[in-house]
C-alpha cells in the first residue's frame, strides 16, 4: 500500500510539475489516459474485489470509476491549450485527493475487516490454534469483545468489595503501622479464582508448569488447552519463582503461575521463604507487566500440605511489605479463598497486617 501511495503521487507530482505540459495536446491526453488506469490498476490491485465491489455499492469509487479515461479526454476537447493546462491541474489535484480519501478509507475498512476475520477465527479449544496469535488478539481486544470469548461466567473488578469495611471490625495490636493508600487496595473473596475478572489470577502450580488438580486444574480448564501449550514452552518453574502467561478463556487477562513449596512435617525456614518468594515474585511479575489488579489463591495450602494457619501470615505480610515499597503499583489485590475455615483466617487476620483507625488490643 505504501509503495502504491508513493508511486500515485509521484504520478500526480509528474503531471503537475510541468512535464506533460511540455507535450503535445495528444501525448496530454494520453498521459491522461495512462494516469486513470494506473489509478484504477491501483485499486483493483490492492483491494479484493469484494471490498471494491462493496465500496462502488456505497458510492464512494463511484467518483473514481466516474474518472474515466473518457471524461478526462472529453474535458479538453475542443478547449485551448491554457484552459485545458488550467482545468487538468485543478482535475488532478481534485482527482488527487479523492484518490487519497478513498484509498484511506478502504485501507481503514480492510484493516478493521481483517480484525474482525482474526476475532471471528479465534478458536481456544483447538490446540492446533497458533497459542501466540490467539494470546495477542485477546490481548489487544477491548473488554466487551474480549468477553464474548470467556469460557465461564464473570465477577467484574468492580463487583468484588474492597476489604475495609471490615478493617474496624477486630480491634487488634496491627504487626504493620495504618497506611489510608491501602486503604482500598486489599480485597477478601470467597470463591472460585476462575471467575474474576482481573489482570491476573495467580496459579498454584507445579514445577512442570503442565497443568495438575486442585487450583492449577480448574485454572487450565477454564483457560483452555492453549494455556498448557504456552507453558510447554516456558521450560517449568522452580519452587518459589514465578512465570507469567495469557489467560486465554479465562477472564483474567494474565495467569501468573507459582510452585509453592511441598511441606512434609514440620514447617521450616526453608519452606517459609519459598512461599514468600511465590507471593514477592508473583507481585514483581505482575508489575513488571502492568497489571493492576491480581488475585491470590492459599499457596501450597492444598495438596502441598503447608498449613493454613501459618500460610496466611506469610501471605498477608508478604503482600503489604510489598505494598509499602510499590503502593502505586496496584491497585488491588484480591485474596481468594476457597474453603469457609480460610475465610475465616483472613478475615480474622487481615486487621494485624491492614489496620484500620480504630482503637486496638493485642493479639498476644
Ligand atoms: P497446592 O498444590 O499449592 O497446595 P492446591 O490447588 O492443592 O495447591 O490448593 C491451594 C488452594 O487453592 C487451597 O486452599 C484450595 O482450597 C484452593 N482452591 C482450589 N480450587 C480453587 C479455585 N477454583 N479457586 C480458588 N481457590 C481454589
Amino acid at each position: 500500500m505504501a509503495f502504491q501511495m508513493s508511486t500515485l503521487s509521484a504520478r500526480i507530482r509528474l503531471i503537475t510539475s510541468g512535464g506533460p505540459l511540455s507535450r503535445s495536446r495528444g501525448d496530454f491526453s494520453n498521459d491522461s489516459v495512462g494516469f486513470s488506469v494506473k489509478l484504477r490498476n491501483i485499486f483493483s490491485a490492492t483491494q479484493p474485489k469484494r471490498q471494491v465491489h462493496s465500496l462502488f455499492r456505497t458510492g464512494i469509487a463511484e467518483r473514481v470509476d466516474n474518472f474515466s479515461t473518457a471524461t478526462v479526454l472529453k474535458s479538453f476537447k475542443g478547449q485551448n491549450y491554457g484552459r485545458a493546462c488550467r482545468e487538468k491541474s485543478g482535475t488532478v489535484y481534485r482527482i488527487a485527493i479523492g484518490a487519497f480519501g478513498v484509498t484511506t478509507a478502504v485501507a481503514c475498512l480492510h484493516a478493521s475487516a481483517q480484525v474482525a476475520m482474526a476475532e471471528a477465527h479465534l478458536n481456544l479449544d483447538s490446540v492446533k490454534s497458533n497459542w501466540n496469535k490467539v494470546k495477542e488478539t485477546l490481548l489487544s481486544m477491548g473488554l466487551e469483545d474480549r468477553r464474548k470469548h470467556y469460557r465461564s461466567s464473570f465477577l467484574a473488578l468492580k463487583d468484588i468489595p474492597v476489604w475495609n469495611q471490615e478493617r474496624g471490625a477486630a480491634a487488634v495490636k496491627p504487626h504493620f503501622p495504618r497506611n489510608e493508600a491501602l486503604d482500598n487496595k486489599i480485597s477478601l473473596f470467597s470463591g472460585d479464582i476462575t471467575k474474576l475478572e482481573v489482570d491476573g489470577i495467580v496459579n498454584a502450580a507445579n514445577k512442570t508448569l503442565l497443568g495438575g488438580g486442585g487450583v492449577d486444574g480448574a485454572i487450565h480448564r477454564t483457560a483452555g488447552p492453549l494455556l498448557k501449550c504456552e507453558c510447554a514452552e516456558l521450560d517449568g518453574c522452580d519452587t518459589g519463582q514465578a512465570k507469567i502467561t495469557g489467560g486465554y478463556g479465562l477472564p483474567a487477562k494474565y495467569v501468573i503461575h507459582t510452585v509453592g513449596p511441598i511441606v512434609m512435617g514440620a514447617v521450616g525456614e526453608e519452606e517459609r521463604s519459598r512461599l514468600r518468594e511465590c507471593y514477592w515474585n508473583s507481585l514483581d511479575c505482575a508489575t513488571s507487566e502492568g497489571l493492576r489488579s491480581v488475585a491470590f489463591p492459599c499457596i501450597s495450602t492444598g495438596v502441598y500440605g503447608y498449613p493454613p494457619e501459618q500460610a496466611v501470615d506469610v501471605a498477608l505480610k508478604t503482600v503489604r511489605e510489598y505494598l509499602n515499597d510499590h503502593d502505586h503499583s496496584l491497585d488491588r489485590v484480591i485474596f481468594c479463598v476457597f474453603l469457609p475455615s480460610d475465610y475465616e483466617l483472613y478475615k480474622n487476620n487481615l486487621p494485624y497486617y491492614f489496620p484500620g483507625d480504630v482503637p486496638v488490643k493485642s493479639k498476644l
